[in-house]
């Protein structure tokens, strides 16, 4: 993500151990925005393509440094997971809470394709006679938002700028 992860490296570290992973390293690596409807977070397709490429260095650098033995060690050291719990999952757990009712449909751009209901994983979204309900159990996950052909959802902003798909970059 292009926004501070916290130790998002770490969360997963933790995840895929109980599953019986061993974990030698992680590394952070700096991805386009998926969230489109702020100005603040939006970036030109060049400055994405960028990010991507130096995602991409990143990796390769990261690819020398496990056959070397020497695996990188980023975000998932204590120091990084309580910067994660303090910066971002405390912030951001009220937050989700606030915004959690907040989609905003524009029923004169919305076509009830039907596609955002099926993206859903919370199955907040619902078709009524090809009008759109939101159920109030969104956790910000804006894949409605950056799919919707019509751009006719919100959340944080008030009008979608672009949606970033990686297809696009690729
Ligand atoms: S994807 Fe967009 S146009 Fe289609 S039903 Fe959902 S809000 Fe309406
Ligand atoms: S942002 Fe995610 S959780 Fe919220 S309504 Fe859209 S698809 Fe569902």
């Amino acid at each position: 993500m292009a926004l501070f992860s916290g130790d998002g490296t770490g969360v997963l570290a933790r995840k895929l151990k109980k599953y019986g992973a061993q974990i030698i390293g992680g590394i952070h690596i700096t991805m386009p925005d998926s969230i489109a409807d702020e100005k603040v977070l939006k970036r030109s397709f060049k400055q994405n393509k960028k990010l991507i490429s130096r995602a991409d260095e990143k990796i390769k650098k990261a690819v020398e440094k496990i056959k070397n033995n020497k695996p990188p060690q980023e975000g998932i050291g204590l120091f990084c997971q309580l910067a994660g719990l303090l910066g971002q999952r405390l912030y951001f757990y009220h937050k989700t809470k606030e915004y959690s009712d907040k989609l905003k449909i524009d029923s004169e751009k919305c076509i009830g394709c039907g596609k955002c209901v099926k993206l859903c994983p919370m199955k907040n979204l619902e078709l009524k006679n090809k009008t759109l309900i939101s159920k109030n159990k969104c956790t910000l996950c804006y894949r409605c938002i950056n799919d919707c052909p019509k751009q006719a959802l919100t959340l944080l902003g008030k009008q979608v700028i672009s949606q970033h798909k990686i297809d696009k970059y690729l």
